[in-house]
């Protein structure tokens, strides 16, 4: 454990054969009241960690609350086991309700999910549930949580903390700002080194990439001296790395416009096959199938941007399956930057 500030602690729990590496575990403590921000994921050994830092900190489990940013299973993997040990569990609503819906492997969720695999261009059975991660990991059982919503104050002994909407990267995603000690504990908004990844929500969320610029845009304007991301380093020049991730997401774009360029029509495998990826296989067919699940997600939520700003329409044909194509406006386009 490591004091970051009085007051604001911080444990680093390894997420083995994760790309994302390690998980940053934030406490807030002050007048015998505690706040944990998200979890680990629901693992034995990350487990003990987790109580163990509980423990260091001495909270007590009525005085103890657990802020989950968002419904991703390193975020709230031992959400029940903390409701067990007798601590209060405050997030979103969207992202509450959905993490309870995720519970169930044949409820609404999952089987949103493979259906969107096949109407994405997949062939049955070429992606399979128990490859995903966040399937694999997550919550077994509903958990209680009390709701906030964007806008919402609330205080943890002399801290006091405005709960900030964060949604694209899920649709529910929050932060808290602390407007006194200029800070922002983020979850996965802002990351140093990796950028977060924007998928694609059907039914759950429309555009997510275009919520997610509109969020980076606000935390842009906001007063952060320092952002506690839920992975990797501390980030201080806030600007330049949202800079960064707008560019990004530019290239992207940009990308995927070139790339419905070549076709009539695109299925969103098709897209996802023929966009640069940084991973060290040579070919599409070589993807572990989570990534190729990522990237289709990715993919899609790009081609979604592009059609809500009228550079791209997607039509389904009788067997559900998506195709993208651009618009006659979107074939003009010579240069793509996100403001
Ligand atoms: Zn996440």
């Amino acid at each position: 454990m490591e004091e970051l500030q009085r007051g604001i602690y911080r444990e680093v729990v390894p997420l083995k054969g994760n790309p994302l590496k390690t998980m940053n575990i934030y406490g807030v403590q002050s007048l015998g009241e505690t706040m944990i921000i998200d979890t680990g994921f629901d693992q034995e050994e990350i487990k003990e960690e987790f109580f163990k830092f509980l423990e260091t900190l001495r909270a007590r489990p009525q005085s103890t609350i657990l802020f989950i940013t968002h419904l991703h299973s390193d975020h709230n993997g031992l959400a029940n086991a903390f409701v067990e040990w007798g601590g209060q569990i405050v997030t979103s609503k969207e992202d509450g309700a959905l993490s309870q819906e995720m519970v169930d492997s044949d409820g609404s969720y999952w089987t949103w999910l493979k259906t969107n695999a096949k109407y994405q261009g997949f062939k049955p059975g070429e992606l399979d549930l128990n490859d995903h991660p966040g399937f694999k990991y997550r919550p077994k059982a509903a958990f209680p949580f009390k709701v906030v919503e964007p806008g919402d104050k609330f205080g943890v002994g002399d801290f006091e903390f405005q709960v900030i909407d964060e949604s694209g990267h899920t649709p529910g995603m929050v932060g808290l700002y602390d407007e006194k000690r200029k800070i922002l504990f983020a979850g996965d908004m802002v990351l140093d080194e990796i950028t977060p990844n924007i998928s694609f929500w059907g039914p759950y969320m429309d555009n997510s990439l275009g919520a997610y610029i509109e969020n980076l845009n606000k935390i842009d304007k906001m007063e952060v001296d320092i952002l506690y991301p839920s992975h990797r380093k501390d980030i201080t020049d806030i600007s330049v790395r949202i800079r960064e991730l707008k560019d990004h997401h530019s290239a992207r774009l940009y990308e995927v416009l070139q790339i419905l360029r070549d076709r009539d029509t695109s299925t969103v495998e098709d897209v996802a096959s023929r966009m640069h990826w940084d991973i060290d296989v040579e070919a599409w067919e070589d993807f572990p199938k989570s990534q190729k699940w990522f990237a289709a997600g990715e993919a899609q939520a790009h081609l979604e941007f592009l059609r809500a700003v009228y550079y791209a329409e997607g039509a389904t044909d009788d067997r559900g399956i998506y195709y993208y194509f651009l618009t006659p406006r979107g074939k003009k386009v010579d240069k793509l930057e996100i403001k």
